[in-house]
């Protein structure tokens, strides 16, 4: 097969959701259709029940070890499917805004009963900046739900994007009876089966006189229903999809395998290909014969006694080969890989070759960044890999003064894996940790002691946001900086950074020194 059709045959996306939506119990059925895995409760949850750091140390140490679960790929119907794992927690979100930015497609899941929830709308903000086209699995049809036009309305409200129903249901909870599918015109009876395996649904068209049979009283009103969807909504248009202005909408149950062998067959079908990388200079095209990635997670192996880590390197374009030499951008260093991992299901193997669309995991002692660029020499830097503005901070110190070294290191590791940002105060040097959320001081704090044997303490302090800040006007940026002096600080890039004591003081500096610009994620 050439690059060409190996390109066309993959599907590298994520499933999002907010918390018990049903990600997890989705992605699992997937994976049971794509024979990745053949008995339910396989995939392990990833989410993190409590906010207790030990919980989340359990689970990261678990994920440590079988790291593949990260990335799960499958072949269906001669498509090569690869599924994205993000964190539940909120407090990871920035992680997965990361790995929003390796996938060519997202499939958001709803539970019917909730509606759209605030995790989703925030992941539809990120999928929106990026005109990622989305699908939507309305879940959980077998518990009584809400009307299926407010649940379009509001998804279409509240997410912002055009909606386009490919599948309705007949009804919900106790009651439910399947779903019509619009897409294909035929009819999936829900029988409550068997939820451990994969079995066919009975397809029956609109006219069937049999249909009657299974969903009296219902059949008037998905008669009636049918026409207004075709009343009130345009015919699916796949362009719109592909260009993240339209999400088709899919109904079912996870649980039961229930609408999910139609949302993959229709996803199979209609999702994008990998598609083109921007770059700091030009865009890449997946077809380019010469190879291209960019890293966009960095997965530390928990175990103190195997301190490496596994950097995952999205492939943009040409074909990734183990053994050969490829051009680290960030050092200018030629690297080749022996053993890079490819990831199938719940496994990972070594792999010879890779194609746009990929993920291949390369073991890392420590010299990898998220957003780091390989090319067989060419000087490209992908973009679209932003760092956003943090919104919790505390000072970190030193906690054993014997420990120094082994402190800086391990912060700086820390870093670049991107748990959290660091800043150095202007006024007094003092280091300052930025979260998008609180568990993760405490994941810094026992990562620093259980890998890297160093102590921190945290001490408070008051900051409402840090925003990088820029000038063409090199006096307004100097008089800024003094007035502020108190509150500037550096990234680890050398950056400026403005931390704002509250959002009032932000807005007043934003009036007063209208030739600066502000900014909230840090790539611009
Ligand atoms: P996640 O947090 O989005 O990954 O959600 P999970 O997949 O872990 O699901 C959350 C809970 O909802 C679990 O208890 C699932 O068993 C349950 N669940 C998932 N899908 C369905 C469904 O279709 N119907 C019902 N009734 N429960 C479901």
């Amino acid at each position: 097969m050439g690059l060409k059709e190996e390109i066309l045959r993959r599907r590298t996306f994520a499933i999002i959701s907010h918390p018990d939506a049903g990600k997890t119990t989705l992605t699992e059925k997937l994976l049971l259709f794509g024979g990745a895995i053949h008995v339910a409760g396989a995939v392990k949850s990833n989410k993190i029940r409590k906010t207790a750091t030990s919980d989340f140390m359990e689970i990261e140490r678990q994920r440590g070890i079988s790291v593949a679960t990260s990335v799960m790929g499958f072949e269906y119907g001669g498509i090569k499917v690869n599924i994205l794992d993000t964190p539940g927690h909120e407090d990871f979100a920035e992680d997965t805004y990361r790995t929003l930015t390796a996938v060519d497609s997202v499939i958001i899941v709803i539970d019917g009963a909730k509606g759209v929830e605030t995790q989703t709308r925030k992941l539809m903000n990120v999928c929106r900046m990026r005109k990622t086209p989305v699908m939507v699995f309305v879940n959980k049809l077998d518990r009584p739900c809400r009307d299926p036009f407010d649940l379009l309305d509001e998804i279409e409200t509240e997410l912002k994007i055009a909606v386009r129903p490919l599948s309705f249901p007949v009804s919900s909870g106790p009651a439910f009876k399947g779903v019509y599918n619009i897409y294909d015109g035929s009819f999936s009876a829900f029988t409550s089966n068997d939820r451990q395996t994969v079995s066919e649904a009975v397809k029956l068209s609109l006219d069937s006189p049999q249909l009657d049979e299974y969903i009296r009283p219902y059949t008037r009103k998905l008669r009636d229903d049918l026409s207004l969807v075709e009343g009130v909504y345009e015919p699916f248009e796949r362009e719109l999809y592909l260009a993240g202005e339209l999400a088709p909408v899919f109904f079912g149950s996870a649980i039961n395998n229930f609408g999910v062998k139609e949302l993959l067959e229709t996803f199979i079908e209609i999702a994008p290909s990998p598609r083109p990388s921007p770059t700091e200079t030009r865009t890449v095209e997946p077809t380019e014969p010469k190879m291209t990635g960019f890293v966009f997670k960095i997965h530390a192996n928990m175990d103190p006694n195997h301190r490496d880590r596994i950097a995952f390197l999205k492939i943009c374009s040409g074909t990734f080969e183990r053994n050969r030499n490829y051009f680290h951008v960030r050092s200018g260093k030629q690297m080749k890989f022996s053993s890079p991992n490819a990831f199938m299901a719940e496994k990972k193997s070594i792999v010879d070759f890779a194609y746009p669309g990929d993920i291949v995991g390369l073991h890392d002692t420590g010299n990898f960044k998220i957003g780091d660029t390989f090319t067989e020499g060419e000087n490209l830097k992908f973009t679209g890999i932003p760092s956003f503005s943090p919104e919790l901070f505390r000072y970190i110190e030193n906690a054993d003064p014997q420990k120094f070294k082994q402190l800086a290191k391990g912060i700086d590791q820390l870093m670049d894996e991107g748990v959290a940002q660091l800043f150095t105060s202007r006024l007094n040097g003092r280091k300052i940790i930025g979260t998008v959320g609180a568990l993760q001081f405490e994941v810094i704090q026992y990562r620093l002691e259980h890998e890297y044997n160093a102590l921190c303490r945290y001490e408070p302090i008051q900051i409402y946001k840090a925003c990088w800040i820029e000038s063409d006007n090199a006096e307004q940026l100097a008089d800024f900086m003094k007035r502020k002096h108190t509150n500037m600080a550096v990234d680890k890039h050398g950056r400026n950074v403005y931390l704002a004591d509250t959002s009032y003081a932000l807005q007043l500096a934003q009036e007063k020194f209208p030739d600066i610009r502000f900014y909230f994620t840090s790539e611009f």
